[in-house]
């Protein structure tokens, strides 16, 4: 019989075939699989060499098992399941083996994921991870090595040239197609490590790239930031911190300021942004701008945003009969707390049980938030405006966010960053960028206020171009509670005496 026909008839019949001068084995491999072994062999004598060949059968298919089960291993071990990329145990690997030896590992995280897998179904969080390891691929395979390292953490190792904060935020600059629906604009956060001249493991590398990562979130979303090994101690400090800010916060140390909102035209004060304070056990004051990343980062601040609104809205009622009916409480809201599926239930229901009107109350977005599912934030706001409730964007001009989603949210305002007002901006553009996004919101039918007013040239400047509101310490630096009502009596005071004098 010629051997094709003996190694299709073994296969048919699944079991060995011994002939006169040749004798095709077969060995049973898992899940229907099979190894055909053909021998051309002087013919077989006696039964002691046919059970011999029996045993050496058995032997081959255990260990063609043995392989099959080795190499799915393997795989398990080395390969993302979900986007069917190396993983982090293959990361490891290849960082220990120094493919590139002068490149860079980044760890990547995508903004706010959480989010789109809370308010999304999960479904389609897997689909925005596929889109985005494909997209990786495309981009970078060619000189690096990209993993998924974790839920929506993915880790590149590659020539230094190519992994580099540029390249990476040059990569989500476009939008994502998901299910052919709606693009969704996505932004991720990475930090970076200079594998050249150091001999970390695979291991500790990761771990570096993590620490930049955490400061990269912690100072700017949708950056990177490249490790130092200060870092560490940063890191560590943080963590310090953050147990005091809880500490603080359970044992209801923490407070808020108000600071005026005026009127440029007519002087008038038509409400107050509440800026949250803390003030340590040794007195120190630590600025929110340090306190509120970590709050953020750690799921603290929806708590003690939640804090942050009952305790303004409870001033503001407070301030009955003491300030006009259309005095505005402005409150700042995080993007953590934003993102929160039932932020705007739980508010609207605030202001109902303290019977506040929504009329009262203005909400401080900051840029941030628009990254993510713009339907679903869309739909947040009008529900929000809907009850009265007015919106502005918050440090105008110092985001990303682009101006179609701006046109595309349901805003009320756009607060000009102080950095354009009196910063160092403001020096060296004389006026010019607040002047554009004066005219920006006009053709937007959006109000301005101008934040971090300081003198009396500033305010003028910024009534001449058409900014309509304004907040610095022109008019009064942020109040404790108890000094308001004072500041509010001595302004109207000066107020009214400059009218009747002028
Ligand atoms: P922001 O919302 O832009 O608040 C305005 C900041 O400008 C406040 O700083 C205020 O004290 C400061 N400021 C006001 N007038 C002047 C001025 O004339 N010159 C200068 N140089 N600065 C002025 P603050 O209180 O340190 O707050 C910093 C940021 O922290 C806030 O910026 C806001 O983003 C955040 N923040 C404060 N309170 C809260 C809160 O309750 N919730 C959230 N999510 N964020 C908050
Ligand atoms: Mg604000
Ligand atoms: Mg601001």
């Amino acid at each position: 019989m010629p051997a094709t026909a003996l190694l299709r008839h073994t296969l048919l019949q699944q079991t060995h075939q011994l002939r006169d001068d040749a004798l095709c084995l077969h060995i049973a491999g898992s899940h229907g699989s099979a190894l055909l072994l053909w021998l051309q062999v002087a013919p077989l004598a006696g039964g002691l060499a046919r059970g011999l060949l029996q045993v050496f059968a058995s032997h081959a298919a255990l260990a063609l098992e043995n392989l099959q089960l080795y190499l799915s291993i393997n795989d398990l071990a080395f390969t993302d399941p979900l986007v069917r990329l190396p993983n982090r145990n293959a990361m490891v690997v290849a960082l220990e083996r120094r493919q590139w030896p002068d490149g860079t590992l980044a760890l990547l995280d995508l903004d706010g994921f959480s989010d789109i897998n809370s308010v999304l179904d999960e479904h389609f969080g897997d689909t925005v991870l596929c889109a985005v390891a494909h997209r990786l691929v495309t981009e970078l395979s060619a000189h690096a090595l990209v993993a998924r390292v974790g839920g929506d953490l993915f880790g590149i190792y590659g020539r230094a040239d190519r992994v580099t904060a540029e390249n990476l935020a040059r990569i989500f600059a476009q939008p994502f197609v998901i299910n052919d629906g709606e693009p969704l604009r996505l932004a991720a956060t990475a930090g970076l490590v200079q594998m050249s001249n150091t001999s970390i493991s695979g291991v500790v590398a990761l771990k570096h790239a993590g620490v930049a990562l955490k400061q990269a979130k912690s100072r700017a979303r949708g950056k990177s930031m490249y490790f130092e090994p200060t870092q560490i101690d940063a890191a560590s400090d943080r963590m310090h911190m953050l147990n005091r800010l809880r500490a603080a916060f359970s044992e209801e140390r923490l407070f808020l300021h108000y600071q005026p909102l005026v009127h440029l035209g007519t002087g008038r004060v038509v409400g107050a942004e509440c800026l949250l304070r803390w003030r340590r056990s040794d007195g120190r004051m630590v600025p929110p701008d340090i306190f509120i990343p970590l709050a953020e980062q750690s799921g603290l601040m929806i708590a003690l945003g939640q804090w942050v609104v009952r305790t303004a809205l409870l001033w503001r009622r407070s301030l009955r009969g003491v300030v006009d009916e259309d005095f505005r409480v402005a409150i700042n809201v995080s993007h953590a707390q934003f993102a929160e599926p039932n932020f705007v239930d739980v508010f609207l229901l605030l202001l109902c049980e303290l019977q506040v009107p929504g009329a009262q109350v203005e909400i401080e977005l900051t840029e941030s938030v628009a990254v993510g599912n713009v339907q679903q934030l869309v739909a947040k706001l009008t529900q929000l405006r809907a009850a009265g409730v007015r919106v502005a964007m918050d440090d105008f001009g110092t985001g990303y966010s682009s101006l179609s989603i701006i046109q595309r949210l349901a805003l009320d305002k756009l607060k000009i960053d102080r950095s354009f007002i009196s910063g160092a901006q403001a020096q060296n553009n004389t006026f010019e960028i607040a002047r554009t996004i004066i005219t920006l919101a006009e053709h937007l039918q959006l109000a301005t206020t101008a934040e971090g007013i300081e003198t009396q040239e500033q305010c003028e400047a910024l009534l001449a171009v058409g900014c309509e509101l304004g907040q610095g310490y022109w008019f009064s630096r942020p109040l404790a509670e108890a000094d308001f009502p004072q500041w509010l009596h001595h302004y109207s005071t000066s107020q009214s005496q400059g009218e009747s004098n002028g």
